[in-house]
């Protein structure tokens, strides 16, 4: 999955799900340009909230229909926060980025923002590997979250490799959703960095 820089994010959306850690939370803004459906969505917020979970970091949604923005909350409207990332999901790629699953700025410090994933190549990779839509939607998801955490070093396996088949996607699921230790490490040093540049701004 390769990077590209993204200028600009219009956000608009509904707040869904909670941390249950006492460490600052990721806040995960979705940005949905495809209106995905409701059961796909959940399925898709349950699996990266879990796998982050496991690596000791909470995280905190906020749901925003770039379709029927009339229905968001003024959440979607309001300026980004520093421990905020957005994840918009787009209906495919684009240019030179066309195949690719998603696509980060992520800069080698972990305080990238914004994300974009790719919905036609995601529905293609999952019939191909004959697996569920949000299972790749969530793999695609941890990835580019774990590059706007940890910057853009890829991986030989697990969620942060480089180059997705249908073998490599069967492979993690088998194995489950997660980040290994060290990257666990530095998705939590990283997020309290962020949080403590929040409180640093407020004061
Ligand atoms: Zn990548």
């Amino acid at each position: 999955m390769r990077r590209a820089p993204i200028l600009l994010i219009l956000a608009y959306g509904q707040l869904s799900g909670q941390s249950t850690s006492t460490e600052p939370a990721l806040q995960i803004r979705f940005c949905d340009e495809v209106a995905l459906a409701d059961v796909d969505f959940a399925r898709l917020r349950d699996l990266v909230s879990a796998t982050l979970g496991k690596a000791g970091v909470g995280s905190v949604w906020l749901y925003c229909s770039v379709s029927n923005p009339g229905a968001n909350p003024v959440g979607c409207r309001e300026a980004l926060k520093p421990p905020e990332v957005v994840v918009r999901l787009r209906p495919q790629g684009q240019g030179r980025h066309a195949q690719a699953l998603g696509v980060s700025v992520a800069p080698k410090d972990g305080t990238g923002v914004h994300a974009h994933i790719h919905f036609a190549q995601i529905q293609n990779l999952a019939a191909r590997a004959r697996t569920d839509l949000p299972a790749i939607l969530a793999i695609t998801t941890l990835h580019e979250i774990g590059h706007l955490l940890m910057g853009p070093a890829h991986y030989p396996a697990g969620i942060m490799q480089s180059h997705w088949t249908e073998g490599r996607v069967a492979e993690v699921i088998r194995h489950g959703l997660f980040f290994q230790e060290f990257q666990s490490r530095t998705l939590r040093v990283n997020l309290a960095a962020r949080a403590s540049r929040c409180v640093r701004g407020a004061n």
